[in-house]
């Protein structure tokens, strides 16, 4: 029986994982930029931490989590994002005792949904994400928004969207939770079976749902943003500010809510405009909390942060043809002819390798023509020719593959001849 990988996960090949190593690096390139550190939590919780901090109403409480008892009958999640665990590791190691704050963090790994597998939509898949923990300045908002734009844009996608809006502070969002009561109470029956739900635990949600987003009600729902009190719409004002300030272009959508009750203020996305992109053209999603680290058993201190998925990154880079610069072609392939030199080529080969350089030769007895061709297929840029003659002055002839000169040099400054002729000396 041959096997297959599960229903909505995938293996990346080589050929393909260098697209994702070439995305990582911008991500941390970015992230160094901006001083965000990496932390690394672990794949599994306490099924309990998710409970807490995503919040029993969730599609991913309800429907989405990979939970199993282990040996000794304790409840452990497969994470299925990264914002829960990052406040977790901030408390339990006392961060908000650094000196330096906001801890700015940063988090590359894998994540897991159970959903409905789909393009842009898996069960294992990988998230960039980063969080601000500890500042209330608008600067910082605005800091985490182009932060996100900036790691796109370095890969070339420039069909990108921004939406922005704002949440309020908890008494706007009262105020405002009252008149979506008022708003969608008469005629709930005509929602979704959650959506009824939600209008007792969380009329927000409704303006969130996929399958009552075009019902009358929600287009004409009453904004948030009419509800915000005066501080909150000057918070919101100060980070549109920053955003010009920081030349990030924006758009406000009114109805761009977030699930949770620890969200406030600043909520985003952002969304890939590329044709062809298929239907979820969400690429990253974010927004500012308060009271989590709390929740988590910290002190009263807020965050801000954002996920985004690689998968989708990498589909919008495909959508919008963008080329990524990934260097394939290797420096040196070492062919030999005869016994002699075939034992010789190990040590050459090593020593091409020390020196840094990318290097391959023949493990198949190929003749010197197959010997060639393969170092055709790996692009090589040089390719060094042992032969038994050669090998007794201790010399090498050493190809130029792209001016198609030869010359012939000491094994012992193979290495050093390579390295210069590179670098175009
Ligand atoms: P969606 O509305 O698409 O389900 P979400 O609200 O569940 O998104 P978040 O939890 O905010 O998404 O996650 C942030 C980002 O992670 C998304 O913008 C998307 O890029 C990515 N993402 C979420 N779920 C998946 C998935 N199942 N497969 C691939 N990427 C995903
Ligand atoms: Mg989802």
């Amino acid at each position: 029986m041959a096997f297959q990988v599960p229903r909505g996960t995938q293996d990346i090949l080589p050929g393909q994982s260098e697209r994702w190593q070439f995305i990582e690096n911008i991500a941390r390139e970015v992230c160094s930029i901006y001083q965000y550190k990496e932390i690394r939590t672990p794949i599994f919780e306490h099924t309990e931490l998710f409970l807490r901090s995503v919040g029993e109403s969730t599609d991913i409480v309800q429907k989405e989590m990979y939970s199993f008892e282990d040996r000794k009958g304790r409840s452990i999640t497969l994470r299925p994002e990264g914002t829960a665990s990052a406040v977790r590791s901030f408390v339990e190691n006392k961060m908000h005792a650094a000196a330096q704050q906001p801890v700015k963090l940063y988090y590359i790994g894998p994540m897991f949904r159970y959903e409905r597998p789909q393009a842009g939509r898996y069960r294992q898949f990988v998230q960039f994400g980063i969080e601000a923990i500890g500042s209330e300045d608008p600067a910082i908002d605005a800091e985490v928004i182009s932060l996100a734009m900036s790691v796109y844009q370095k890969a070339g996608l420039k069909n990108l969207k921004l939406v922005i809006n704002s949440l309020g502070d908890q008494d706007s969002r009262s105020a405002h939770r009252e008149a979506l009561v008022q708003h969608f109470q008469p005629r709930i029956g005509e929602f979704c079976a959650d959506c009824q739900k939600r209008l007792a635990q969380n009329p927000l949600r409704i303006l969130d749902c996929k399958k009552d987003r075009e019902h009358e009600l929600v287009q004409s729902a009453p904004s948030i943003l009419e509800y915000l009190n005066e501080e909150s719409a000057a918070y919101f004002e100060k980070v549109k500010f920053y955003l010009e300030e920081l030349d990030v272009e924006y758009t406000v959508d009114k109805n761009l809510v977030r699930g949770l009750d620890y969200y406030n203020h600043t909520a985003f996305e952002i969304m890939s405009n590329a044709e062809g992109f298929g239907a979820i053209t969400t690429l990253a999603g974010g927004g500012r909390y308060s009271g989590l680290v709390k929740e988590m058993g910290g002190p009263e201190i807020p965050g801000i942060g954002f996920a985004m998925s690689l998968e989708r990154f990498l589909a919008a880079i495909d959508a919008e043809q963008a080329e990524l610069p990934i260097q394939s072609a290797i420096d040196c392939y070492v062919a030999y002819m005869g016994d002699k030199a075939k034992d010789r080529s190990v040590s050459i080969l090593n020593h091409l390798r020390k020196a840094g350089l990318s290097a391959e030769r023949d493990y198949e007895n190929k003749k010197l023509k197959g010997q060639f061709k393969s170092a055709d297929r790996l692009q090589a840029r040089f390719v060094a020719v042992l032969g038994e003659d050669e090998l007794e002055r201790e010399a090498i002839t050493l190809k130029d593959m792209e001016s198609g000169e030869q010359q012939e040099v000491s094994i012992s400054d193979l290495a050093e001849v390579i390295l210069s002729r590179k670098n175009g000396k």
